[in-house]
């Protein structure tokens, strides 16, 4: 139909134009973290260039002839395709998103943020948090303004939840964690008190050349892709991506060899997805990630269901000792695996393992939650954090650094964030059981060193998809039920009861 080529056709070059100017954004950030020279002149160049390209970029993302375009489509709707629905649909939610905001409220809660950040990293420094304290104040309360904006009226959260994860809402994922922590409180209690005591810190001295080549054989195996993406040091993990290239960060120590493997199968799962979106439809919605709990489902499946399995180590376990004769020598098979699923109390989140890390995520969702429905004053946080963390892990932060002023998210005005990894997990789960159903080898599969069943497995189920399904539709879809944290509780307690007797 005419109508609609006439608005579809413009509308789709509008988003790939979108696209380029986001990816050479992130290109920059990239390169601020990873190559940029120590002069001062340097920062500030970069600096000035990511402003300029975000200003280009809110410009081509607000136009007003998107807004026809979507407009005239919208009308036809029964007419499109279901993949230009999807287009439209989404296209529709990124274009009211940026186009309810005015601009200075942008520049105003951006300048907010980049001050609050600031006193932020001085005062988690000297431990001072009454310092930050009206900054994170100011933070929670422009971001209250940003959902009025947005026109969510009812709870305000929700705006925060649904920007990362589209679809979901407070009680939802109030409900999910309630469950959760039901069921996991007394497992960690049960681990903990385990007579079986394992350590992490068993490591010393693994030269760092060969720990790189070492975790680039191991990703490389599991399909991806070094001919399309890369693989540098950076001060904290990350991954940006597309169906085009894909870069992954790690940071490695001597002492703590699993940490940067880890972290990189990690960032590998998220590039996995990133590569695996179709191609075809790059710089449209059906080549983007659904979301930041889907796209952490993926990371941590790999890092998680795959790398710590014993199938998994069953094959590289060889490798390692080959790697590392010397440093090896002294730590018996099941010294190693153990060490690789090791549980113990740490008061910050992303030193955490596998079981105490949701948590932790529950212990920010809870807090973050009654900030904002006014029902926690930010002058009361640390004590508020000190005494759930008592309750959900049994012991009190040594400083308010190490307890609720560790993480960047809440300087950074990135509210409604934490919830994602969590959500992750959970999801990860019930992907890894349904998979299993299908694919009752897979673990046989790795043993070999064959990772192609999984990869594909995923590919066809989650990458293919796009932004097809949101969320919960999305895990609907794949494995016939509802998001629950049931088949986290049933992976969790068959992978560490049997360790931890
Ligand atoms: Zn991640």
């Amino acid at each position: 139909m005419k109508a609609i080529e006439d608005n579809y056709i413009p509308l789709t070059e509008q988003l790939k134009k979108i696209f380029y100017l986001f990816t050479s954004q992130w290109l920059l950030e990239w390169d601020q973290q990873v190559n940029l020279p120590g002069a001062e002149s340097c920062a500030k160049l970069r600096g000035a260039q990511i402003g300029a390209l975000a200003e280009t970029l809110h410009a081509a993302s607000t136009e007003e002839r998107i807004h026809t375009w979507l407009k005239a489509l919208e009308k036809h709707h029964d007419a499109l395709t279901p993949d230009q629905q999807v287009v439209v649909r989404e296209a529709r939610r990124d274009y009211d998103l940026k186009a309810k905001l005015p601009a200075d409220f942008v520049a105003k809660k951006k300048k907010a943020t980049s001050e609050a950040f600031h006193v932020w990293a001085e005062a988690r420094k000297n431990n001072d948090y009454a310092s930050f304290a009206p900054y994170l104040k100011r933070n929670i309360d422009l971001s209250l303004e940003e959902s009025a904006y947005q026109e969510f009226k009812d709870n305000p959260y929700d705006y925060w939840i649904d920007q990362f994860d589209p679809g979901l809402d407070t009680q939802t994922v109030d409900r999910l964690f309630a469950e959760l922590q039901e069921e996991l409180v007394p497992l960690v209690r049960q681990v903990l008190e385990s007579p079986q005591k394992t350590s992490s810190k068993i490591f010393k001295g693994f030269p760092v050349d060969t720990q790189r080549t070492f975790l680039k054989q191991v990703i490389e195996k599991i399909g991806f892709d070094f001919s399309r993406s890369r693989i540098d040091v950076a001060l904290h993990p990350f991954c940006i991506g597309n169906p085009s290239e894909c870069r992954i960060t790690t940071r490695f120590h001597e002492d703590h060899p699993l940490d940067s493997l880890f972290s990189s199968i990690h960032e590998a799962g998220h590039g996995l997805y990133e590569l695996g979106l179709p191609a075809e439809h790059e710089g449209t919605p059906l080549a983007q990630a659904v979301g930041s709990a889907v796209h952490e489902s993926q990371s941590r499946l790999w890092e998680n269901q795959v790398g710590r399995s014993r199938g998994f180590w069953k094959y590289w376990e060889p490798k390692y000792r080959e790697a590392f004769k010397d440093e090896l020598k002294d730590i018996d098979p099941e010294t190693l695996y153990r060490a690789i699923n090791a549980v113990d109390l740490n008061p910050i989140r992303v030193d955490s393992d596998e079981l105490t890390y949701n948590l932790h995520i529950i212990l920010r969702f809870t807090l973050e939650k009654q900030l904002f429905a006014g029902e926690l004053d930010v002058n009361d946080l640390p004590e508020a954090w000190n005494s759930l963390t008592e309750s959900l892990l049994g012991f009190t932060p040594p400083s308010d650094a190490q307890g609720c002023m560790q993480d960047i998210h809440w300087a950074w005005s990135c509210f409604g964030y934490f919830p994602s990894y969590c959500m992750g997990n959970m999801m990860a789960a019930q992907l890894w059981e349904t998979a299993n159903k299908a694919l009752p080898h897979l673990e046989d599969d790795f043993a070999q060193g064959d990772f192609s069943a999984m990869l594909g497995w995923l590919r066809q189920n989650i990458h293919s998809q796009g932004k097809r399904y949101r969320t919960l539709e999305l895990v609907e879809h794949v494995t016939g039920e509802s998001l629950s944290p049931k088949a986290l509780i049933r992976y969790l307690k068959e992978r560490y009861l049997p360790l931890y007797n």
